[in-house]
């Protein structure tokens, strides 16, 4: 029996490479015995790629920490799509009784436009029946992919989203942040 031949992009096939090095060097060490929040804490935060290593940082948080929620912008979209899941689940299962939104700042979902990002998938190789297809098919599809103004407004909604959810518990504490991109500040949002 052969291994099956699998063509990875070159991204992929450099992941691959760091990890058999890293497997090869011992691999982790000494891990978090469960996957529960030790501070009993989740935070919904933005996909910025500048945030993986900023955000625990900034936090004083570490593996084993916190169940960290990654969703463009940092808004929950939708009351039972999949952040406010993985945030029920969260507070359900993992005993979570803290939850933190943090947005921050030069996200790219402020002042994302619908129209523009359907234009750039299109020039990507969507065919554009698809696109009017999708739109049609779809009535929510546009406001989906339409981002927000003002992130302070936008962390403001996504925290009463989850305070007002009728299966989130009263005594679970909700509370927004603004986190500078850049220098790793914390900032509260009125809410
Ligand atoms: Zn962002």
């Amino acid at each position: 029996m052969h291994a099956e031949q699998v063509e990875y992009s070159p991204t992929f096939s450099e992941i691959l490479a760091n990890n058999r090095a890293f497997v090869g060097q011992g691999g982790a060490g000494e891990r978090p015995e469960t996957g529960r929040p030790a501070k009993q804490l989740a935070i919904v935060t933005c996909m910025d790629a500048r945030l993986t290593e900023l955000l625990p940082q900034a936090l004083g948080i570490r593996d084993g920490d916190a169940a960290l929620i990654q969703v463009a912008g940092a808004t929950i979209v939708n009351p039972y799509g999949e952040a406010m899941r993985s945030l029920i689940v969260a507070i359900a299962e993992l005993g979570v009784t803290d939850v933190m939104v943090i947005g921050h700042t030069d996200c790219g979902t402020c002042g994302m436009e619908a129209k523009h990002l359907l234009a750039t998938l299109e020039q990507a190789g969507v065919p554009h029946d698809a696109v009017e297809t999708e739109l049609a098919r779809e009535p929510r599809a546009r406001d989906v992919l339409t981002g927000f103004n003002r992130l302070e407004d936008e962390v403001a909604r996504s925290v009463r989203t989850i305070r007002s959810h009728p299966l989130v518990p009263g005594s679970v504490a909700v509370s927004g942040f603004t986190i500078n991109i850049q220098t790793g500040e914390l900032a509260p949002v009125d809410v």
